[in-house]
C-alpha cells in the first residue's frame, strides 16, 4: 500500500439534491482526505473532453448534457491507495448493483446520474488532476 492521490467529482444529481456534505463524510469516513476541491460549472468543453474516452459511447451525449446541468465538486482526494478505496467507497457504476452503504447505493438515481467519479487507474488519477487544478491549488 501507498500513500496516493485520486481525482473525484461530486455530480450534478447531488449539487441539486444538496448532498454534497453527505457524499463528503462518506470519502473522509472511508479514510480518505481532500485536499483540493472547488465548486465549478463545467463547460462544454470540459465535459467532452473530460469524458473523451467514452467519445464513442452511446450515452456519450446524455453523459455530457448531464454534466452541465448544474454545478460539480471536483476534489483531490488522498489517502491509502486512494484510486481503489475511492472506487470502493463509490460503488458499482449502476446503484442497483452498488454494495450497501456505498455512495452509489445511498444517494445514486440512476446508472447515468449516480453522483460521484472516481479515477480508475494512477495514470488516468494524474491525467485528470492536471485536467482541474494546478500544482499550487493541491494544498494537502
Ligand atoms: P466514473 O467514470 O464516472 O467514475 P465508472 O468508472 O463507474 O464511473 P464508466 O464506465 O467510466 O463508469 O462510465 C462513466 C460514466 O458514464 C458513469 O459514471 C455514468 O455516469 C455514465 N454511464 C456509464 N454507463 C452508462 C449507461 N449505460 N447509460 C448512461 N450513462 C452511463
Ligand atoms: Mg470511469
Amino acid at each position: 500500500m501507498a500513500l496516493e492521490r485520486t481525482f473525484s467529482i461530486i455530480k450534478p444529481d447531488a449539487t441539486r439534491r444538496n448532498i454534497t456534505g453527505k457524499v463528503i463524510a462518506k470519502l473522509e469516513e472511508g479514510g480518505l482526505r481532500v485536499v483540493a476541491q472547488k465548486r465549478i460549472h463545467m463547460t462544454r468543453e470540459q465535459a467532452e473532453g473530460f469524458y473523451a474516452v467514452h467519445r464513442e459511447r452511446p450515452f456519450f451525449g446524455e453523459l455530457v448534457d448531464f454534466m452541465m446541468s448544474g454545478p460539480v465538486v471536483v476534489q483531490v482526494l488522498e489517502g491509502e491507495d486512494a484510486i481503489k478505496r475511492n472506487r470502493e467507497i463509490m460503488g458499482d457504476t449502476n446503484p442497483k448493483d452498488a454494495s450497501p452503504g456505498t455512495i452509489r447505493a445511498e444517494f445514486a438515481e440512476s446508472i447515468g446520474e449516480n453522483t460521484v467519479h472516481g479515477s480508475d487507474a494512477p495514470e488516468t488519477a494524474a491525467v485528470e488532476i492536471k485536467f482541474f487544478f494546478t500544482d499550487a491549488e493541491i494544498v494537502g
